[in-house]
Formats: C-alpha cells, structure tokens, sequence
C-alpha cells in the first residue's frame, strides 16, 4: 500500500482523502485546526457547473475599479494590502480578456462535467449529507441584462447540461413569492444542485474515519524536508509525519507551504462572508443569485444562508461590519421583508484566488512526489469530487481523462 500525506482537511483534502482510500491505499490527513472549517464549511453550498466561469473576464478591470476601496463593494481590495498584493494583481489582470475568458469558461465545464455523477456516487457509497436538487435561480436588473446572462451561460449546453429557462417577474413571484413584485425576471438552471456544506465535510469525515484514514487534527505542518527530487517528511506540531506520496491541499495557505520547497504559486486569499439564520421566517425554494451584487441565497433544512462577495486583505480571520452589512442589504433590496430567525452566525472563509479563477491540479515539477490540489477560488465545492477523482488518476500514474495542461502549476511560470 503506497501512504499519501495530504495537507489541509478543507473539502479538497477531504475529497483526495476519499477517492486515494477508495483504492485502498493508505491516507494520513493532517490539518492545523479541525478538517473542514474555513470556507470548506461556510459557503453557499452551490454545485453549479454553469456558474463555474472565471472571475476574470472582459470589462472586469473597469467593475472592479468602481468597487475597490469602497468597503461594502462586492470586490473590495485593502489599502495596507496593495503592496503585497499587487503581482498577483497584474497577473489577475492579464485574464481579463475574451480569449483568456473563454479557456477559463471550457476549462471549468470539463472539471464539471461528471459533477452530478460524482456526487450521486458518494451518496450511494454510504456518504450522508443534505442535498438538493431544485435547481437555481439568477437575478438580472433587466431584460437587456438577463439576454446578456443568457447568451454567457447557455454555452453550458456543451458539457450536455440544458440552457438557462427566462423566467418573467410574474413567474419568479411564483416560484419564490418572498420575492418583491416587479422584479425584472430571473434566469433559472434546472439541473444545478445544493448541498449544506457543512453536513458534506462532517460526511466526508465520517467515512473516513470509519474506513481507517488518520486524522492529524490540530496540528500544523511546519517544515518539509526534501533530499533531491524526493520530499521524505513533514514536520507537524506533534512531530514528524512519513510518507511516499504528498498532496498540498491547504487552500489559501498553499502558497506559504510551497515556498518551504522553493516554489512559488500565485495563491491569495479572496475572503467571503456568510450568514446563517436558523429557523428562518421565510422559507425559499430555491438558492438565488443577485448576480450585480454579487451577493447570494441559499434555503436549507431549517435554516437560510446569504453570503458572498470578495475581501482581498491578506490571511486573516477579521469580520469587517460593513461587508456584513453590504450583504444583508443587498439581499434585503429584492425581498418583500426583512429576514430574521431564532439565530443569526456570520462567518468567513477564504476563498484560494488564483489569477485566473482555474484550481492548480497536478504534480510539483522538480519533485518526484509532491502534488498539488489547491486554487479553486469560488468553485471548490463544485469542483471537489472531480479534483479527488483526477488527482487518485495522477499519483497512481493513471490517465485522468481530461486534459489537465489548464490546470498546470506551470502555467504561471
Ligand atoms: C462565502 C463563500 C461562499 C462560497 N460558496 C461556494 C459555493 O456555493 N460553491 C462552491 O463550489 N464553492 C464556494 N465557495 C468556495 C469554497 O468554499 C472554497 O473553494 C473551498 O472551501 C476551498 O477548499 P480547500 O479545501 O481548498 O481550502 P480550505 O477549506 O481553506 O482548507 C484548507 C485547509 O488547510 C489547512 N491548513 C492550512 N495550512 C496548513 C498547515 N500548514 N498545516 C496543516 N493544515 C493546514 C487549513 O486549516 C484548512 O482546513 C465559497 C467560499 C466562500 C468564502
């Protein structure tokens, strides 16, 4: 049996650690704090292929100047961070193109494609989580703008998933009558699916530790040593840890991590918030996006979470009001009353931002037997099963299906 150390217990680890054990090969996953917390636990839930396009695209660098600095913006960048900030923020730039927009878009379907697939294959191999399949729902603020979404978003048909349906304002009340009335209408996905993250990280660990995978909680990995092209053992808080394989898994931190082998990967932290009401008053039934705000809902089991936008501040764990605040009001301008419910918990993650919004997939070059899964910015749910399923292919030597050259961590050199 060939022992995999995998770095980082978000959703991604969690994911590697599932499909490298399926092949019952042996797993030992180390995480700093409690696996799956962070954004692994606290995001919207969404598995939505045709979302999954890229930050970056054409007029993004002239939105986004509009929103930098102002702090209840959906992309708000730090002052004090703009020096440390600023290469991967020239690199980020360079995306925004057509041409760069598109191969980001094809590269994104192609991770996706097998999503739903993967996701019924965890459920019917004993994983349990909450999942829906109701489909989901993307505000316009108006018609001209929702034909624009439509024309974007039905390039989905290539990956075999059916085009956005119009919805007309009268037909959105129907669908969501918590809605104002005379909305401009909605596009609505009919095969996109949600999933309460949180029961899908606390799944995940569950079979694991029920088919033998070991868990290092709370425990750093400090140094790497390596002799040549080999990495031979990790530091940790509580010592060392062995193994023949290593997987970088550890989201926004990866960056940290990899300079310990002297590699250096374009990895910043886009940090997000959301908010969880229990026992909410209203009860939807589907998630929504209010796709000019960038901001989102989604209805699950007894509870109701909004969230979104971007904080490009660096790692750090500060809740700032007055993104919280851009949140709720946001949200609030297209319902008919406020929300509340028997408690509210607000919480932040960070999203691993690549210049290009594609995760970095594959093995370290130099090294023999170091890979990397980490970089999925706004799409590691979605992606997460894929990316366990492609990265067991790549470490067993296995042809992964799909052209992985997109998601190379050369492709920044
Ligand atoms: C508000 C919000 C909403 C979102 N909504 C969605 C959505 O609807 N759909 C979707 O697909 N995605 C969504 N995302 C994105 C998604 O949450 C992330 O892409 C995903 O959680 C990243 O997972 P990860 O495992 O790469 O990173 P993380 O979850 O951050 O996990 C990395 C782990 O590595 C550990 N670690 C770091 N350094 C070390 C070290 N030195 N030693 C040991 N362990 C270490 C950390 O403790 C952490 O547990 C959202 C994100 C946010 C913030």
């Amino acid at each position: 049996m060939a022992k995999l150390a995998i770095i980082g217990g978000g959703i991604i680890g969690l994911a590697c650690a599932y499909y490298w054990r399926k092949q019952n090969q042996e797993v030992v996953l180390i995480d700093k704090g409690n696996p799956g917390e962070g954004p692994s636990r606290c995001n919207m839930g969404w598995v939505s292929p045709t979302l999954s396009g890229p930050l970056p695209g054409p007029g993004m660098i002239g939105t986004s100047m509009k929103w930098l600095f102002k702090k209840d913006s959906p992309l708000y960048v730090k002052p004090s961070a703009v020096p440390f900030l600023a290469p991967w923020l020239i690199q980020f730039m360079r995306y925004c193109n057509e041409q760069k927009y598109q191969l980001a878009c094809d590269a994104g379907f192609h991770i996706s494609k097998d999503t739903f697939q993967l996701f019924d294959e965890l459920v019917d191999d004993g994983v349990e989580f909450e999942m829906h399949r109701k489909g989901l729902l993307v505000l316009g603020s108006n018609e001209s703008d929702l034909q624009h979404k439509y024309e974007d978003l039905k390039q989905v048909e290539r990956i075999g998933l059916p085009r956005p349906e119009l919805v007309t304002g009268a037909e959105l009340l129907k669908m969501e009558p918590h809605m104002k009335a005379n909305l401009a209408g909605a596009l609505f996905l009919p095969k996109e699916r949600h999933v309460r993250p949180e029961s899908m990280v606390n799944g995940l660990i569950d079979w694991l530790q029920v088919n033998g995978v070991e868990m290092k909680t709370n425990d750093a990995v400090t140094d790497i040593v390596h002799n040549h092209a080999r990495v031979e053992r990790v530091r940790c808080n509580t010592g060392w840890v062995e193994a023949d394989m290593f997987l970088l898994a550890a989201g926004a931190w990866s960056s940290q991590l990899m300079k310990k082998l002297n590699y250096s990967l374009p990895i910043t932290a886009g940090k997000g918030y959301s908010i969880t009401y229990q026992s909410p008053n209203m009860e939807f039934n589907h998630p929504i996006y209010f796709a000019k705000d960038k901001t989102a809902l989604t209805p699950f089991d007894g509870a109701l979470r909004i969230g979104g936008t971007m904080e490009l501040s660096g790692i750090n764990d500060e809740l700032m009001s007055d993104r919280v605040n851009g949140i709720k009001s946001s949200v609030a301008k297209f319902l008919s009353k406020e929300i509340h419910g028997s408690g509210e918990v607000i919480l932040s993650g960070m999203r691993p931002m690549t210049p290009d919004s594609l995760p970095v997939l594959g093995g370290l070059p130099n090294f023999k037997n170091v890979f990397v899964a980490a970089g999925h910015g706004g799409n590691g749910l979605l992606m997460s099963l894929s990316t366990g399923r492609i990265l067991s292919d790549l470490i067993s030597g296995r042809d992964p299906g799909l052209d992985v050259t997109p998601f190379s961590p050369q492709r920044f050199k």
